[in-house]
């Protein structure tokens, strides 16, 4: 068994501990349901443990509520914690059974680590410690076991699944509900499950892990963000470029990703002798436009920007959704070509440019954060290239930052292997931090890949690149969108902007011509003219988070007029197309 560190205050070591304890009555419980389960490790963790099963049959929801009354039961009994220290062999005659414990075992005398165990009822487990002294202090209406998942052993997909159940505690009752509503709020805002009530994406076994397939209406949510970046981006001097899915493998040679990104790539076979790769970004590919569009200082700043699909290898275990996917992973991708001396009013102007953004698109919950290059740290081969240079680069992120009104929180060793970086942080209603966008400063490979200018001297120069993404991949982006609405999408993004609904089919000829004259004017529209009843109409049109529903019966067919239904807000009475049409925002 395992804990975790650093308990601040007395209450809250007391509730860790009541946590660590009810791992080892979860295990009792499981033991007493099925006596050859196999027994994982079951450390803390946030809000509550987790124990790994190698169980003998496969369990469900409905299991965990009986493992709940026998672990209750068990703390009705008043059990000591008692440890005791063991040798190996001790340790190993015990846990002669458990298999996953002999590997512990294994591993710890080899690392000389001394070993406990610790024993409540007729049930021993090896443990470090920090239990309470008797489950008579764990509140039996304060915890709850909350889901089953598949792990694998040690976490190597090559070592046994094992069943991991996750449970919940806290000292009171009332924390226990709150936390559970919470969960359940953050549920309903994940953003898979309203991507698939919203029809906005969908994965598929048949396509592969990490491939998402964008469905009609994610289409045009993706679409309406990729033409606003693009307006906003043009209208600031940058211009549009687009390139290929695969290179060849010297380009990446050249610009160093063979050597530092070679395990996030997908490679293909050689073909007629030469290696190729699936653009894993699109940085090499600016790089050598860049060699054709510019000669002298004149030619600079330039400003190449693509929304470019790139595919990463990620890991089967942290795909996630939108969130993190293996491709295409669609960037809002721009590299900039800056003089030394011009960067940082540059890097100002990208700042500017992500404020305007993000306050258009409302965002909120984001911070800051400044990585930098750890020179000392394990990492340090990563970080190449001359010191003064990255401290310099480090410097005008700093300066440009506070010139924007801008608090940055600094992270040595998260710098990117050319230049030091602005990442745009945000948690996702999980809890989970992810970059959402990023500002990179890059004083490496212009060198290495033989970037030139002429200077106002005549002299032979090297640009600094900036590489941005202000939202950064739209699949992650409209994910964290997607969550941060609860799915009520802005108007503009909105897939269907407005729903024409009928009370009877006297309206239905009516309606259509609505219908006809909202799509006529660019309106995303939709018409339910079918025999459900008009309440049903309205509510799943509302479950489709769809901005406005206009209401047609017999009376608004012969006063031709519309009842408006604003999301949100409700009924807003009877109004003529004409006075609709002039409250939606565009129109
Ligand atoms: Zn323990
Ligand atoms: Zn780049």
């Amino acid at each position: 068994m395992m804990s975790n560190p650093n308990p601040r205050t007395e209450e809250a070591q007391r509730l860790e501990a009541a946590r660590h304890s009810l791992a080892h009555l979860l295990a009792m419980a499981v033991l007493k349901k099925f006596p050859s389960a196999k027994l994982g490790i079951g450390p803390t963790i946030e809000n509550g443990f987790y124990y790994d099963f190698k169980l003998p049959k496969a369990i469900s929801e409905e299991d965990l509520r009986g493992l709940e009354a026998t672990m209750r039961a068990l703390v009705g009994e008043k059990l000591d914690f008692e440890g005791e220290k063991v040798t190996a062999a001790e340790a190993k005659r015990r846990f002669k059974d458990q298999p996953f414990k002999l590997d512990l075992i294994k591993e710890y005398a080899k690392e000389g680590r001394e070993l406990t165990v610790y024993r409540s009822g007729n049930f021993t487990d090896l443990c470090k410690g920090g239990h309470i002294t008797n489950t008579a202090a764990i509140n039996p209406d304060a915890f709850k076991l909350t889901k089953i998942a598949g792990a694998y052993w040690r976490g190597d997909e090559k070592k046994p699944q094992l069943t991991r159940i996750y449970g919940v505690a806290f000292t009171t009752k009332k924390e226990l509900d709150e936390h559970l509503a919470a969960l359940a709020e953050a549920e309903k805002r994940d953003h898979r499950r309203l991507g698939e009530e919203l029809g906005i994406f969908m994965l598929s076994e048949k396509v592969g892990a990490g491939f998402p397939l964008w469905l009609p209406n994610g289409e045009i949510v993706k679409h309406e963000l990729q033409e606003y970046l693009r307006r906003k981006e043009v209208a600031a001097g940058y211009r549009y470029v687009s390139t290929g899915a695969l290179a060849s493998g010297a380009l990446y040679e050249a610009s160093g990703h063979k050597k530092y990104f070679k395990d996030d790539m997908y490679r293909l076979l050689d073909i007629e002798g030469k290696e190729l790769f699936v653009k894993p970004m699109n940085c090499p590919h600016h790089h050598v436009m860049y060699q054709k569009l510019v000669q002298s200082y004149r030619d600079l700043p330039l400003r190449l920007a693509e929304p470019g699909g790139i595919y990463r290898n990620e890991r089967s275990g942290t795909l996630h959704g939108l969130m993190r996917v293996r491709g295409p992973i669609t960037q809002n991708d721009a590299h900039i070509y800056v003089a030394r001396n011009d960067l940082e009013k540059e890097f100002a102007g990208v700042l500017g440019l992500l404020k305007e953004i993000y306050r258009e698109l409302e965002l909120k919950n984001y911070w800051f954060r400044l990585s930098l290059p750890d020179f000392a740290g394990k990492n340090k081969a990563k970080f190449g290239g001359d010191k003064p240079l990255w401290e310099w680069a480090a410097d005008v992120i700093r300066e440009a930052a506070k010139r924007s009104g801008i608090e940055v929180v600094e992270a040595p060793g998260e710098a990117a292997f050319y230049g030091p970086k602005l990442d745009i942080q945000m948690q996702n209603v999980l809890g989970k931090e992810d970059t959402i966008a990023t500002i990179q400063v890059d004083v490496l490979v212009p060198k290495r890949m033989g970037l030139i200018y002429i200077n106002k001297e005549g002299k032979e120069e090297h640009p600094i690149v900036i590489h941005r993404a202000i939202v950064g991949s739209y699949e992650r982006f409209i994910a964290f969108l997607l969550e941060q609405t609860a799915g009520r999408l802005p108007f503009w993004l909105a897939p269907v902007q407005v729903a024409v609904l009928t009370v009877s089919d006297k309206a239905t000829r009516y309606a259509e011509e609505v219908f006809r004259n909202l799509a006529a004017r660019g309106v995303r529209t939709a018409l339910e003219a079918s025999a459900d009843t008009i309440g049903k109409k309205i509510r799943a049109s509302e479950l489709q988070k769809i901005p406005y529903l206009l209401i047609v019966g017999e009376r608004e067919a012969q006063s031709k007029t519309i009842a408006v239904r604003e999301r949100g807000k409700g009924d807003l009475g009877s109004a003529t197309l004409a006075e609709f049409l002039r409250r939606l925002p565009g129109h």
